[in-house]
């Protein structure tokens, strides 16, 4: 690999075309990312949370639970504060400059658990695997939706993720229009395909295998590493190894081996860096438009260490206090207990 001894490398993420500047010179050890704590005792129930077992009457009335009777392990309810209205028309008004679409779409908040004091990282992988088969079941539902042109499933983790309900939940956004970001990603991705007749994500994946200094894990289905432009420190990407448009076509055994590596890739934050606040993003088209060679579905995790700032806003250039290979051979060595 080519490298710039003792000088800050500006790195480009192929699939965004997104530049960053690697602070080499001045990177900061993986470890001196830990988080400094205060231990707080949380019970497992909590009165005035509405996710909590007991309060299901504070949420909107109950999309699906898992299992469907008695006690749940899984809810899904309409989000109380939607950013979209469920109901009405999808209308377009396009006035000189002014260009409108009516705030309809879907909202809806998956509690992954009954119990309030946990995370992700504190569930076991069967757990996971439910709160994974429910985001199958309602990212496919969604698209069902012909006003619904685009949805994203992300989690929210601590203050500094932008959440203010701790309980552990998810949220599932159906947009009805295709945002830029995502339209970006899809044209590098057409681009690429022209010139090579490949998936940029699959020839990512095998560099990223053959390279093996970013990689975290490696297993049947998925390979979960540090990008080699990361925006950011401890920036995580887990990619499919089997070519897929959308996550809707995930697999039963697919399933419970990215339970198992998002168990593990949140445990060794959780511990390597003493629960840090994180988001993450599955990005993924719908499952009956854009079925094609070239767009590949994937989840970013982006723990949320430092504030971004105005050089990121005026430039979209992000700065990384880290350097990608040094963090990949730290999160390798985290022992989850
Ligand atoms: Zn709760
Ligand atoms: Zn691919």
């Amino acid at each position: 690999m080519v490298t710039f001894a003792k000088m800050p490398e500006l790195r480009l993420n192929l699939l965004t075309r997104e530049w960053v500047i690697i602070q080499t010179e001045r990177a900061k050890k993986p470890e001196e990312f830990r988080q400094r704590r205060e231990k707080r005792y949380v019970p497992e129930v909590v009165e005035s949370c509405p996710f909590c077992p007991g309060n299901e009457n504070k949420t909107p009335p109950e999309i699906m639970r898992l299992p469907a009777d008695g006690k749940w392990r899984v809810r899904v309810t309409p989000n109380k504060f939607a950013a979209l209205l469920a109901e009405g028309e999808r209308v377009r008004i396009n006035e000189g400059l002014k260009h409108l679409v009516s705030g309809i779409g879907k909202h809806e908040v998956i509690i992954e658990s009954a119990k309030h004091n946990v995370g992700l990282a504190q569930l076991g992988v069967e757990e996971i695997m439910d709160v994974l088969n429910v985001y199958k079941l309602r990212f496919t539902e969604v698209f069902k939706d012909p006003r619904v042109e685009h949805a994203i499933i992300f989690k929210n983790h601590g203050l500094a993720s932008g959440t203010t309900i701790q309980h552990p939940h998810s949220q599932l956004i159906g947009t009805p229009v295709t945002p830029l970001q995502v339209r970006n990603r899809m044209d590098e991705a057409m681009r690429y395909f022209d010139n090579t007749g490949d998936c940029l994500v699959c020839a990512i994946l095998r560099d990223e295998i053959k390279d093996g200094k970013r990689i975290i894990l490696d297993t049947k289905h998925f390979v979960t590493f540090i990008p080699y432009a990361a925006l950011s420190a401890f920036h995580t990407w887990i990619f499919p190894k089997r070519h897929a448009a959308s996550f809707a076509f995930i697999t039963d055994e697919e399933i419970e081996d990215l339970a198992y590596n998002l168990k593990m890739t949140l445990s060794k934050l959780y511990f390597g860096l003493d629960d840090p606040d994180f988001n993450y993003v599955v990005r993924s088209n719908g499952p009956f438009r854009f079925r094609s060679e070239y767009l590949h579905w994937y989840i970013s995790i982006v723990p949320r260490l430092i504030q971004t700032a105005g050089f990121e806003l005026g430039s979209g250039m992000y700065m990384n206090a880290s350097i990608p290979e040094e963090v990949a051979a730290f999160m390798r060595g985290v022992k989850v207990s």
